[in-house]
């Protein structure tokens, strides 16, 4: 894979491997730390989507699925933290560059350059209209308000990148896309969470937060909103498979024989499924967004690797026998893992498909 030759890539790998590996069971326990968030940040991952002009590393698909692999395999939790931020990122880019943006450039700056970590509220649009998080125009600015269901990074995360609708035109509801910062209006209320429980995931409530057109990221419809959201939630992604990739190698490294025949038989399973994803997720990229989105195949994939986490999770745990489910045994850390992979995400339409499937 071409991407596994660049810089950035080397050094996650060997960070991955060599510090959140080693303690993911201890992040779990108490939560990501702000060291890792500066590490991170050291390391440029960040803004890796920043062009070079911010110090990124400007990386293309394979390789930015490549990181999201590296980082997930290494640290679960602090995979989600950091996957809440890196695609922004990207879009704030793409915000800066259109011509005539008016985004705050000072903030637009701060991020490109991978000094800010974001935390992410996107998730509540799907639940329009009967629970989400409003936004409405009042005089020169919008007024956010309405409670966010799910922040992971809170605490860590000095900016939200929240999703609201605005259904003042009750035929022609959009989604406003904006940079909201962690202040006044802005309150958390920690979760009790039997997976991810080292997200620093929080139910979050904003009431009255006023928001600046430059700090508007997107406005776009909302019908066009589910589509690319529906679309893109059907994939089987990269964390996926870095999350697999950790449970073969601690099969592989089991006293049991039987363990590793469980990885051998399912580790060129995994391979394909991850092939199959990439290809059918860049095929409909090029396509374009008006050619079929395929959302029945992609779903299926997922369906699969959800399934396939499923096994080898339960393989890991049954070769550790009872110590699996001890704390201090990552079987249990990846099982959980497993389980959280099948609601992260989670639409009315992926949620159909899994069970469905179980139900075959
Ligand atoms: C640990 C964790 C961290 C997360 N972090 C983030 C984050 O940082 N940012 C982000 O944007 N998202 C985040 N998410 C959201 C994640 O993507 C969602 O889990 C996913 O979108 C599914 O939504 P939901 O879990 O809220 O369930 P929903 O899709 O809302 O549904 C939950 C269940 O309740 C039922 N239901 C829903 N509404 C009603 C109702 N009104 N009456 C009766 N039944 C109902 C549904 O049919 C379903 O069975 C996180 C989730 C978790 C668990």
């Amino acid at each position: 894979m071409t991407g596994e030759l660049d810089p950035l890539l080397a050094r996650i790998e060997v960070y991955a491997g060599d510090v959140l590996r080693p303690r993911a069971l201890e992040t779990d326990r108490t939560g990501v730390t702000e060291q890792t968030i500066r590490d991170l940040a050291d390391l440029g991952a960040l803004n890796h989507l920043a062009p070079a002009e911010y110090g990124g590393a400007d990386l293309d698909r394979t390789a930015d699925r490549r990181l999201h692999e590296l980082l997930a395999g290494g640290c679960y939790n602090t995979w989600l933290v950091w996957a809440q931020h890196a695609p922004q990122v990207g879009r704030i880019r793409q915000a800066v560059e259109e011509p005539g943006s008016a985004f705050d450039t000072a903030l637009a700056d701060r991020l490109l350059r991978g000094e800010v970590l974001l935390g992410v509220a996107l998730s509540d649009v799907r639940r329009f209209p009967d629970r989400y998080v409003a936004a409405r125009r009042t005089g020169d600015c919008w007024v956010f308000e309405g409670t966010i269901s799910w922040v992971s990074g809170w605490g860590l995360n000095r900016w939200i990148g929240v999703a609201g609708v605005d259904d003042s035109e009750p035929e022609r509801p959009r989604v406003v896309h904006a940079l909201i910062p962690i202040g006044d209006g802005v309150v958390g209320t920690p979760l009790r969470l039997s997976a991810a429980a080292g997200s620093r995931t929080e139910r979050v409530q904003l009431t009255g937060v006023e928001v600046p057109d430059s700090h508007v990221i997107a406005v776009q419809d909302l019908d066009s909103w589910r589509a690319a959201d529906v679309a893109g939630a059907a994939d089987a992604r990269a964390h996926h498979f870095g999350l697999a990739a950790t449970v073969l190698d601690e099969l592989r490294a089991s006293p049991h024989p039987d363990a590793h025949k469980v990885a051998e038989v399912w580790a060129p399973r995994v391979d394909l499924i991850r092939r199959q994803a990439y290809s059918l997720t860049d095929a409909v990229t090029a396509a374009g967004p008006d050619a079929p989105q395929r959302v029945d195949e992609r779903l299926a994939l997922k369906v699969a690797i959800g399934d396939a986490l499923g096994v080898l999770t339960r393989a890991l745990l049954i070769s550790r026998a009872g110590r699996g489910l001890s704390a201090d045994d990552t079987a249990q850390l990846h099982a959980r893992s497993a389980l959280f992979a099948l609601v992260q995400g989670q639409t009315s339409a992926v949620r159909e498909a899994q069970l469905r499937a179980l139900a075959t």
